[in-house]
């Protein structure tokens, strides 16, 4: 059985991410910050299907909590075969009014805990000299969307990080690529009023914003052997919006 790590997986893409890899036979390792109470239930859930399922709390910036939760892990695992480094946070402010603490928060959740968590991934991966890891970026990391220059600042270290690391493990057999998503309906988009969902529709050609079934579907391709030449790529689902 394979295993799977999914970041923020408590919720949203996730979640959603998680649920379709158990269905398709991956152990799945949930790790969540904050939301324990869903994190568990996702977990029985999973079981209750027959699945394999472990949740980890682990604040994805804090080498301590990564370092614990790999801990976790490595006893109760016997390896990582694919990574999908999803845990976010957005940030709606323009750039005069965002403070260091806030940059520093974004900075720290998307690029630090990328690296943390896969320099401490990437070991188990070279070892088997396989492994799939995914990065999930955003289509505001490639595009860039005013009044969200740091998220969309973290986003983007995410497609060089991508881009970098493929060239650095692919000898070794491991493949790394990046995901954008547009607009998808988790919790990210809850602030949105009914007008400005409506808006970010229209100017989406499948006049409609996505679901997170449809984001997981794209990373269980990207994790599988379906995709077995692809590394060092960028990929967007989000309806058209960005083409
Ligand atoms: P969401 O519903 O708000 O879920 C975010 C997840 O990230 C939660 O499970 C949360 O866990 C976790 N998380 C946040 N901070 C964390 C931390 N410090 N350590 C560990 N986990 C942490 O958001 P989503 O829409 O599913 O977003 C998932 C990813 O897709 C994010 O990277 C987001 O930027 C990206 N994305 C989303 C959209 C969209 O439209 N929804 C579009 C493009 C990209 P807890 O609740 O347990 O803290």
């Amino acid at each position: 059985m394979k295993t799977a790590l999914i970041t923020g997986a408590s919720r949203g893409i996730g979640k959603a991410t998680a649920e379709l890899f158990a269905e398709n036979g991956y152990a799945v390792i949930i790790n969540y910050n904050k939301s324990e109470k869903e994190a568990l239930s996702l977990v029985s859930e999973i079981r209750g299907k027959g699945g394999t399922a472990m949740a980890i709390k682990a604040d994805v910036s804090s080498e301590t909590e990564v370092s614990e939760m790999m801990k976790k892990i490595s006893e109760n695992f016997s390896s990582i075969d694919v990574l999908i480094n999803n845990a976010g946070i957005s940030l709606q402010k323009m750039l005069t009014e965002t403070s260091i603490e806030e940059w520093d928060n974004i900075f720290g959740i998307t690029a630090r805990g990328t690296f943390l968590v896969t320099k401490s991934v990437l070991p188990m991966m070279i070892n088997k000299k396989s492994g799939s890891i995914i990065n999930i970026s955003s289509i505001w990391g490639n595009v860039g969307a005013s009044c969200e220059v740091a998220y969309s600042s973290a986003k983007a270290s995410l497609i060089g990080f991508t881009k970098a690391l493929a060239k650095e493990v692919g000898p070794s057999g491991i493949r790394v690529n990046c995901l954008c998503p547009g607009v998808i309906d988790t919790d990210m988009n809850k602030m949105h009023s009914e007008e400005t969902l409506a808006c970010l529709c229209d100017e989406t050609p499948l006049m409609r914003i996505g679901s997170p079934s449809e984001v997981a579907e794209t990373i269980l391709f990207l994790a599988s052997e379906k995709s077995s030449f692809i590394t060092g790529q960028v990929f967007s689902v989000d309806g058209g919006m960005t083409v």
